[in-house]
């Protein structure tokens, strides 16, 4: 009877409790170190996430690479063993690890099964607190972050990022409206003293959140107190304003990307207006619709492109929209010709409401099965930590159902009466016109040949 009652109770609370992935156990240590802790349902596994909150947005144009150098010397090692040494450790484990620096933060990324999470966690520890790093270990790291960023910047890739002939499309565009910086970030300058100061003044416990999702140790919490919670508090550094739009960019603008081909893309890009409400959920819903709209235009409708696509990036403090097409390069000012017209048609009409409402089903629905096992919920967790609040994250699913087709499309013509900005993508020569010019050059060879046997008959 026991036995019955504690399996009835079980089953009850374990759909509640394992399902509803948004609540979750998080608390802060005494020194300032965010801990979040979720039971996940996938038996014998860890993952583990812990998210530094210093980020590439944090430095100037030349200090750009720091987090990321640091990031990768933090792995070289913690004694005489080495890097090679540390990997050891972790495979004796039987985990893996690895990091990325992204705009916001540095996160270090760990999965391992659940019998050793306090070891692993332990490595994680001691390779933030004991990693020495000399010249070595730093020209070592500089090398690997050169040939992650595409090998050794060049004075030919620098000379053309200054001609604007080494961006893409909105990467340029943010160049000039002073929101990205113009060249690549280089690492050969940085220097011992500047990494020292990185990890001083951000790799504090006031400045990091610790996620583990899984089969969790009982035991966990009071380790975490006891190992995590003796790191020292710093005075935080306050983080550099996002960059805003400082300098105005042409209108319409064609860039050349590559030497000879037959194609070419075209993008209208277009700063996001801010919504005082679900800004995102907004987006993301409009973003699905024009989605749509330009597959329907652009591929059903006119056959001009093979996978038009909607898209939403963030460039320093804004957000932009933007609306794109491969296309062949003859189709370029056709595709101009129905991209306008469907603009046009969307501020008369409107959104289409059947359409719009299709589209938001199918959003809210995708959240069902959006995020699976607990790798994926602690990637969730990770991205979504500005959602949690008093041991909730919020539903999407409910944000979205909050979005009205009003808005929707409030927010839709706030963004398409904008200008926007066109550009252009094409390589410098198509195929017909290296063709004619190898004609001219044969042409020529021809005219200077008969000229030399006239002359010489002569
Ligand atoms: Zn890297």
């Amino acid at each position: 009877m026991r036995c019955l009652l504690f399996a009835c109770l079980l089953l009850s609370s374990f759909p509640s409790f394992a399902l509803d992935r948004f609540q979750v156990e998080g608390y802060a240590l005494r020194n300032g170190l965010q801990l979040l802790l979720k039971p996940g349902s996938d038996r014998g596994h860890v993952a583990i996430r812990l998210v530094v909150g210093v980020g590439i947005d944090d430095f100037s144009c030349a200090e750009k690479e720091l987090p990321h150098l640091l990031e990768h010397l933090l792995f070289s090692g913690i004694d005489a063993s080495g890097e090679g040494g540390l990997e050891e450790r972790m495979q004796a484990l039987g985990g893996e690890w690895n990091a990325y620096t992204s705009s916001a933060d540095t996160t270090f990324v760990i999965e391992a099964p659940a019998k050793n999470q306090r070891q692993v966690l332990d490595l994680l520890l001691a390779l933030l607190t004991q990693t020495q790093f000399d010249d070595n270990a730093i020209n070592a790291a500089k090398q690997v972050v050169e040939r992650e960023d595409g090998g050794h910047y060049s004075h030919l890739q620098r000379w053309l990022d200054r001609q604007d002939l080494g961006h893409t499309a909105s990467n340029q565009l943010a160049v000039e409206l002073g929101l990205k910086c113009q060249e690549r970030a280089e690492v050969d300058q940085l220097t011992r003293e500047q990494l020292e100061k990185v990890r001083k003044d951000w790799y504090a416990p006031n400045n990091m959140t610790l996620i583990v999702v899984g089969d969790l140790d009982r035991l966990l919490p009071a380790y975490l107190e006891r190992t995590y919670g003796a790191l020292e508090a710093i005075n935080p550094t306050d983080h550099l304003p996002l960059p805003e739009i400082k300098a105005s960019a042409a209108h319409e603008r064609s860039l050349i990307h590559g030497f000879v081909g037959g194609g070419a893309k075209l993008h209208w890009l277009v700063p996001e207006p801010v919504l005082e409400d679900q800004h995102d959920e907004t987006f993301d819903l409009l973003k699905d619709y024009l989605d749509w709209a330009l597959y329907r235009e652009l591929r059903l409708a006119h056959g001009l492109s093979y996978g038009p696509w909607a898209e939403r990036e963030v460039f320093g403090g804004v957000g932009f929209m933007s609306l794109n097409a491969d296309l062949e390069r003859d189709d370029v000012a056709e595709a101009q010709e129905v991209l306008d017209e469907l603009k046009a048609r969307l501020l008369k009409d409107g959104l289409n409401a059947e359409t719009f409402n299709r589209l938001k089903q199918a959003a809210i629905a995708r959240q069902a099965w959006a995020v699976q096992g607990n790798s994926a919920l602690a990637d969730y967790y990770w991205g979504a930590l500005g959602d949690y609040e008093d041991g909730r994250f919020a539903d999407p699913a409910k944000e979205l159902q909050g979005v009205t087709l009003e808005e929707a499309n409030k927010a839709m013509r706030e963004l398409l009466l904008q200008p926007g900005y066109l550009r252009i993508e094409k390589p410098l020569l198509s195929y017909d016109q290296v063709l004619w010019a190898i004609a001219g050059v044969l042409g020529l060879l021809v005219l200077i040949l008969a000229a030399w046997r006239f002359h010489r008959r002569r």
